[in-house]
């Protein structure tokens, strides 16, 4: 599954929390929307190539000193396609070796991100002695956009439009089951992405929302009973799910910090049950080596709720069922 970008989870967190300025609500709204594409282009290629599995998304690698971010990488036959997808507005064009954007020069060549992640996945294969080609294609995926090549180029660009087609072009090969294990290659070279470069200022910490935020309605006029919490939209989520996601949902805005359970308890507001979030925090989240003088608190994945535990969601799924234990007994 294709996760949201940590830029796009900081700001959609801190979102329920706090007003935004104009610069982070405008990343917001670009990061939905390139997520939303990305997504599309997912369910492209599900319904024009549902036989090729060799699928990897979104993927960050380093080779000796060159780290590159893939959105998506796809075998068809004998080619591993690399694609780069964009979701920019406006109209395109690529002449004499440059970038215009509405008539104007780009002071970047958006093609050389995709340059580059090419060469390290040719230089991995050929350590690796696996004969693959491999293609850069860079994918349009704003259908208010319209793409113009003048040069000759060796990638593929794509607009919105061509994509459909393109996939049913691919349709025509299929994948050679040898080849399966450039996959495995290309996980020996994976790194964590990128973290976020943002941060919280003093003054926007103080001015956080506090509390556990109703999944449902997104506000906070939720209590706590012994085993669930309730909100007055009537949403009802068990209790331990609330504290591992709201402690997650901290983890994510001060993604450069230990989670500390003083902070915790500040974040948690009024309400906190301060005894549950110890057992919580034991029980779920791994404690930071620490002397016997100097407690460093728990470890901080900085990411939210889904993906942190993404292994054991179905424990959290199995118990919802809590919620209607009172119900059932009555
Ligand atoms: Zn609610």
């Amino acid at each position: 599954m294709r996760k949201k970008p940590h830029d796009l989870q900081w700001l959609e967190t801190l979102s329920k929390r706090k007003q935004l300025n104009e610069e982070q609500r405008w990343a917001l709204q670009r990061s939905q929307k390139g997520f939303l594409g990305e997504r599309q282009m997912d369910k492209l290629v599900e319904t024009f190539l549902p036989e090729i599995t060799a699928i990897i998304n979104d993927i960050t690698l380093k080779y000796q000193s060159t780290v590159v971010q893939i959105d998506k990488i796809l075998l068809v036959g004998t080619i591993v396609y690399i694609i780069d997808m964009k979701f920019y507005q406006g109209n395109y064009t690529f002449q004499n070796n440059s970038w215009q954007r509405n008539g104007k020069k780009l002071p970047t060549n958006i093609l050389e991100q995709l340059r580059r992640a090419v060469r390290v996945i040719e230089n991995i294969f050929k350590e690796n002695q696996i004969d693959l080609k491999v293609k850069g294609v860079l994918a349009f995926l704003n259908p208010e956009s319209n793409i113009y090549v003048e040069d000759t180029v060796p990638e593929k660009v794509l607009a919105f439009n061509e994509l459909p087609l393109w996939l049913l072009e691919l349709k025509k090969y299929s994948s050679d089951e040898h080849y399966l294990h450039w996959q495995s290659v290309l996980f020996q070279y994976q790194i964590n992405g990128y973290r976020t470069k943002r941060q919280l200022t003093l003054e926007e910490e103080k001015h956080l929302q506090k509390g556990i935020c109703c999944p449902h309605c997104h506000q906070f006029n939720t209590w706590q009973n012994k085993h669930t919490v309730h909100c007055e939209c009537g949403y009802i989520e068990t209790k331990e799910v609330a504290y591992v996601r709201t402690i997650c949902e901290f983890g994510v805005i001060f993604h450069n910090r230990n989670l500390r359970l003083g902070k915790l308890k500040e974040f948690f507001g009024e309400q906190v049950e301060p005894e549950y979030l110890r057992y919580i925090l034991k029980k779920h989240f791994v404690s930071v080596k620490h002397t016997p003088n100097r407690k460093l608190g728990h470890e901080n994945k900085g990411i939210v709720f889904e993906y942190w535990f993404t292994d054991r969601l179905d424990y959290f799924n199995q118990l919802d069922k809590r919620k209607f234990w009172k119900r059932a007994n009555i």
